[in-house]
């Protein structure tokens, strides 16, 4: 009768597990990189939220309230600090390789394969987005392979042959080539399928039977990104737009799951321009555009995953105050437009009388090798927790599918 009641035991506990583990496989993978976003880049924004809202500390991002943390080491094959190709080369292909190689191993030759193109093959629909041009290198990591980053056209051709679903941000950095004699990458992505769509009106009108689609948000091919969050005009579209336009053109046509890349690009050019106001607005956008999913996420509790890293440090920054006095945060709203678009004298000083008011201090105008953070919820979270390599993320996103890597 024991022995019977063990048996019994058993089999329910392996059911009950073998359940548990089905229900809790990952459908709808986000991962929300934020280009250059150090802890201080988050500790930063979270301290001015609070200084605005009248109080000394710190309120929470959408994703710094997930329940699963950890510290993400970003060191690539040629030195321990990496730039956003190699990073992104290690976080899609689950390998490292030389900075300003993109998706290609350290010997120059061998391509790596994206984990979006494992997830393609498992049926996944895969939708791949950024605020900046869609063939920079965070974007350009999970579809194409060149051994330099700024091998814009060449990286911008592979786009359509990745088969990919969805692509969203800026439109293509050079379009036609380094000397605009080429054809353009524009007409050649059409030319093989995949409908253009530009600004938010245009995707969102987008006709049932459209299946590819490359959807720019910026206003025109002048600049090919996104306005700064900081000079951002009404009406001008943001991460958040181009996320919430992602969900719904792939939930609408998967039916096997999808996997959302969206990067906050722009985090880390105001951070090497050494500007905290900017810096601050860009990582509210990218804590909007994770909130598009989390709201995603509530309706799909058990099958959603999010994740939100870096790349790597960008600026070295502290907030630091020497003497007692109040850290002024909030004193970042007196900087009206990024420093770039500032008076051209007198924008430095300007910046950097505000950065000082604020007590927030760079340590560089390039990038650092410090950890960054990981922030994760929903289906499989519980695998980005401690401190891990950035080549661990594609790998633990495909146990989180149920996958092998
Ligand atoms: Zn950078």
């Amino acid at each position: 009768m024991k022995k019977l009641s063990i048996t019994i035991l058993c089999i329910v506990m392996i059911f009950g597990a073998c359940f548990a583990q089905n229900n809790k496989k990952a459908k709808y993978i986000f991962l929300f990189v934020g280009d250059g976003m150090g802890i201080s880049h988050v500790a930063l924004t979270e301290a001015y939220l609070a200084d605005r809202a009248g109080k000394t500390g710190s309120e929470y991002l959408s994703f710094s309230k997930f329940p699963y943390t950890g510290f993400v080491t970003t060191y690539s094959a040629s030195s321990f600090t990496t730039c956003s190709s190699a990073s992104g080369t290690a976080f899609s292909t689950g390998y490292k390789t030389i900075n300003h190689m993109l998706s290609i191993a350290p010997d120059s030759v061998t391509k790596l394969k994206s984990v979006s193109y494992k997830l393609k093959e498992k049926g996944f629909k895969i939708g791949i987005s950024s605020n900046v041009g869609v063939n920079h290198a965070t974007p350009a990591v999970f579809y194409a392979n060149n051994i330099s980053r700024t091998a814009y056209y060449e990286i911008g051709l592979q786009l359509w042959q990745s088969g990919f679903d969805f692509f969203g941000g800026g439109s293509f950095i050079q379009d036609k080539g380094k000397n605009k004699n080429l054809q353009s990458l524009e007409d050649i992505t059409k030319n093989n399928g995949y409908a253009i769509t530009r600004g938010i009106k245009e995707i969102n009108e987008i006709s049932a039977k459209t299946e590819k689609v490359v959807a720019f948000f910026n206003a025109n091919n002048e600049v090919q990104n996104l306005p700064y969050a900081i000079n951002r005009k009404k009406g001008e579209a943001k991460l958040s737009d181009i996320v919430e336009a992602e969900i719904k053109f792939l939930k609408a046509r998967e039916d096997k799951g999808f996997f959302i890349m969206a990067e906050g690009g722009i985090i880390d050019w105001c951070a090497h321009d050494n500007d905290a106001a900017g810096t601050v607005k860009e990582v509210i956008d990218l804590s909007e555009a994770v909130q598009v999913a989390v709201d995603f996420y509530s309706k799909y509790p058990d099958e959603t995953l999010i994740i939100v890293t870096a790349d790597h440090e960008t600026g070295g920054i502290t907030l630091a105050r020497t003497g007692g006095g109040k850290q002024g945060f909030a004193s970042l709203d007196g900087q009206k437009g990024s420093v770039g678009v500032l008076d051209k004298e007198k924008g430095r000083a300007i910046c950097d009388s505000i950065n000082n008011a604020a007590g927030v201090g760079f340590s560089t105008k390039g990038h650092t090798g410090i950890v960054v953070p990981v922030y994760a919820i929903g289906a499989g979270a519980e695998l980005f927790t401690g401190k891990f390599d950035n080549t661990d993320i594609p790998r633990k996103i495909m146990k989180a599918a149920g996958f092998e890597f």
